[in-house]
């Protein structure tokens, strides 16, 4: 029996006095250390049980812990290079933030700040001023109010003045169109937004036209307003109408309504410049009469995660005095970001230096040329790549079926899907397009300081993978 291999196992205190364990002491600190040990012992044991005649050695015990802790501790949220040309894309976080934000944030972010501080009186200061002395001046509003998301933004705007009041139980009447019950992704629909609010919805219209008679016919003594939501990722075409914001705010003032619109992405400069179709901006909304205007701060504002609601100044205070208000408030470095990248509108330097507007204004040429190189660097290793014609997406909820022309690298492989696998396992990891039964890179995503890994994940696809299966 003492001749067992489970006998012969080292035991945990053996193995943490090992020297090749201080390492990983060190790096992960003595208790999931020694949690680590105990898993992999336990797993040898099971080896052991189910026929493995030899027990494995100290070392190579100490080596299994350390890939399970490596494993235990690699971050899920890593950075990832985009070569997808989707700008804006949800699932890699939305906008990269320039480097004035990064900035800002961080030095907030690593001491105190005056987050709720005046400094002139030296007491109690308020957190709601910071963004919203520049987000009264760059859109003209009464006044603005910064919560942690757009989705929130419009939960507060429906449950404050439409949401059930003791006058009121069942809530009041919002009317919207058919044609803007939009889901727009994350789990996030309309009429579900508007159920949780409280408020009832009254559905006017048809999915593909809605007319202005279709508002005041839908009107009663229980209606509180009209709300206005942007398709973000759908698009009506064919026999379509729908009247304009300034239209239904005429109606609206007629019978004593409030009217809201949910911009979603919310655009502070005209998209129309770019060959885009023009997204419609705060501005716009903001002068066609709308009472509320809610927008992302991630999405072409560019900025940090952020809902933004600006507005007449009565309405906005009725918002901001809300419950719910207090629950969905911005952090300090939400704010210390948004405040900096709407500097950048201010100074009117958007263009140059928010990172989502300089990949929209990119110039074809451009693409070209950097798509142009990358091919040159790879054909010394010997990869089969073109630089073909193709289309970048603003993406985010806005502009949905606009593209932008963009020159692509094109590189072909046995099996596309395997190099796309391939470049996602790299450090760091890289996001592709398949198109045509190619791989495809957009430097339109490509931030300037990323390339040289892009290029170095690229040359990582030569060699025996390449028969047609991932190597995993
Ligand atoms: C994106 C979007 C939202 C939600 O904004 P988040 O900032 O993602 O919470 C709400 N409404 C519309 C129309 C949108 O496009």
């Amino acid at each position: 029996m003492n001749d067992s291999p489970f006998r012969r196992l080292p035991g945990v205190d053996r193995l943490l006095g090992h020297p090749q364990t201080s390492s990983l002491l060190e790096a992960f600190g003595r208790p999931l250390t020694v949690e680590a040990l105990r898993t992999v012992l336990d797993e040898a044991r099971d080896r052991l049980r189910h026929g493995l005649c030899t027990p494995p050695t100290a070392e190579e015990l100490i080596a299994e812990a350390r890939a399970t802790l490596e494993s235990w501790t690699l971050p899920t949220l890593r950075r990832v290079i985009n070569a997808t040309g989707v700008i804006i894309h949800t699932n890699l976080g939305r906008a990269p933030l320039s480097e004035a934000t990064l900035q800002a944030m961080r030095t907030v972010a690593g001491g105190y700040s005056t987050l709720e501080y005046d400094l002139e009186r030296g007491g109690r200061g308020s957190r709601s001023l910071h963004a919203e002395a520049l987000l009264r001046r760059i859109t003209g509003a009464g006044a603005a109010l910064v919560v942690n998301n757009n989705a929130a933004a419009v939960l507060l705007a429906l449950t404050a003045l439409a949401g059930p009041t003791r006058e009121h139980p069942q809530g009041r009447g919002v009317i919207v169109s058919r044609g803007q019950l939009v889901e727009i992704g994350g789990g996030f629909r309309m009429p579900d937004v508007m159920a949780q609010s409280g408020a009832r919805l009254v559905e006017i219209g048809t999915t593909n036209r809605t007319h202005l008679r279709d508002y005041e016919n839908a009107i009663d003594e229980e209606t509180a307003l009209i709300m206005r939501a942007h398709r973000s990722n759908f698009a009506l075409i064919g026999f379509t109408t729908e009247p304009t914001l300034a239209e239904i705010v005429a109606v609206a003032r007629r019978h004593n309504l409030l009217v809201v619109d949910d911009l979603g992405s919310g655009a502070l400069l005209d998209t129309g410049r770019f060959g885009l179709a023009p997204e419609p901006t705060v501005q716009a909304s903001l002068a066609a009469g709308a009472d509320v205007v809610m927008f992302s701060g991630d999405k072409l504002l560019g900025g940090p995660q952020a809902g933004i609601l600006v507005g007449r100044a009565d309405v906005i205070e009725r918002l901001k005095r809300h419950p719910l208000a207090r629950a969905i408030r911005p952090d300090k470095l939400a704010l210390s970001g948004l405040t900096a990248t709407l500097l950048h509108y201010l100074k009117d330097e958007a263009l140059t230096h928010i990172p989502v507007w300089q990949m929209i204004s990119t110039p074809g040429e451009m693409l070209h040329e950097r798509a142009r190189r990358w091919a040159d660097a790879l054909a010394e290793v010997g990869l089969n790549c073109e630089v073909v014609e193709g289309q970048s997406m603003v993406g985010g909820g806005s502009l949905p079926g606009q593209t932008l022309p963009t020159a692509l690298l094109a590189i072909r492989f046995p099996s596309p899907d395997a190099a796309a696998a391939r470049l996602r396992a790299h450090e760091p990891p890289v996001i592709a397009r398949i198109e045509d039964d190619r791989l495809v890179l957009d430097p339109r995503t490509v931030l300037k300081r990323d390339e040289e890994e892009l290029l170095a994940a690229l040359r990582s696809l030569t060699g025996d993978w390449e028969t047609g299966k991932p190597d995993d």
